[in-house]
């Protein structure tokens, strides 16, 4: 048998307001180091799986009606978002939520305090950051709302990195910034996945871009997955479409 998946999603369902149904029966597995694209156009269903998985749908008027999600094995239900934190799994929300009005370096600071580490473990968590966007290093004293948007981006993501993680979810990264800035946020993506071993299951609209950095695909449509697949199969199955090939 093969080892214990960091995070299964088991056939949920998210209705908002007890009224719409946004997720139809999803399942998807993360498996421990792996690197999980969830695709789909707009409105698919992809930020609202992403919240049922981290428990942030409550806040919305959103609840899992049905099915189940499992971290390391444990159904999470009655967890809270700082449980999971806790456990290793963090969320990077769309949009690049930055503190505009703190430092950069007090914006990753929030991050850290989740964990109540001693200073010393604040200290060391700051410069593994700062090792891995050298940028955000340079930029430690400058606001953080008046920093660039790949920057804002590296904040959101570095602050994420300072609970140490085990599986990051990301919300759409690459959203609005230019294809450098996005390479670079990528880069160092797989660099966290090759030298750390951290898992991440990331919600893209752009595919061509996320399946050349994950393992395996899920691919949304109306709030179901319409494929899934290993990442070479999955390109192979859009090009297909999108040329109109067999
Ligand atoms: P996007 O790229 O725009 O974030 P997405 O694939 O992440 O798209 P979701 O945001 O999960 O899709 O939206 C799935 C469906 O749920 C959509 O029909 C959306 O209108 C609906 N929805 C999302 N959030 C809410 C909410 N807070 N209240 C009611 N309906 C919502």
């Amino acid at each position: 048998m093969s080892e214990q998946p960091i995070l299964e999603v088991d056939g949920i369902e998210v209705v908002y307001d007890d009224a719409i149904l946004a997720v139809r029966g999803v399942s998807l597995t993360v498996p421990e180091g792996g690197v999980v694209a969830l695709l789909g156009a707009n409105g698919a269903g992809k930020t609202t799986t992403l919240k049922a998985i981290s428990n942030l749908l409550a806040s919305e008027g959103g609840r899992v009606r049905r099915g189940v999600v499992r971290w390391r094995g444990e159904d999470t239900a009655r967890l809270g978002p700082v449980d999971l934190v806790e456990r290793g799994l963090v969320q990077v929300l769309e949009g690049r939520r930055v503190f505009p009005q703190l430092t950069v370096e007090d914006n990753l600071l929030t991050g850290g305090y989740l964990r109540r580490p001693s200073r010393r473990r604040l200290a060391d968590d700051l410069e593994r950051v700062y090792g891995w966007f050298p940028r955000l290093k340079t930029k430690r004293a400058t606001r953080a709302g008046l920093t660039s948007g790949g920057e804002q981006q590296m904040v959101a993501i570095g602050r994420a990195l300072m609970t140490r993680p085990s599986l990051v979810l990301l919300d759409e990264p690459s959203m609005g910034l230019a294809p450098i800035i996005v390479q670079e946020i990528f880069e160092i993506i797989r660099k966290l996945h090759e030298d750390e071993g951290v898992s991440f299951l990331l919600a893209e609209q752009n595919a061509n871009l996320a399946l050349r950095y994950a393992d395996r695909a899920y691919v949304l449509e109306n709030g179901g997955v319409a494929a899934s697949g290993g990442a070479k199969e999955i390109l192979g199955d859009l090009e297909a479409l999108y040329l109109g090939g067999d």
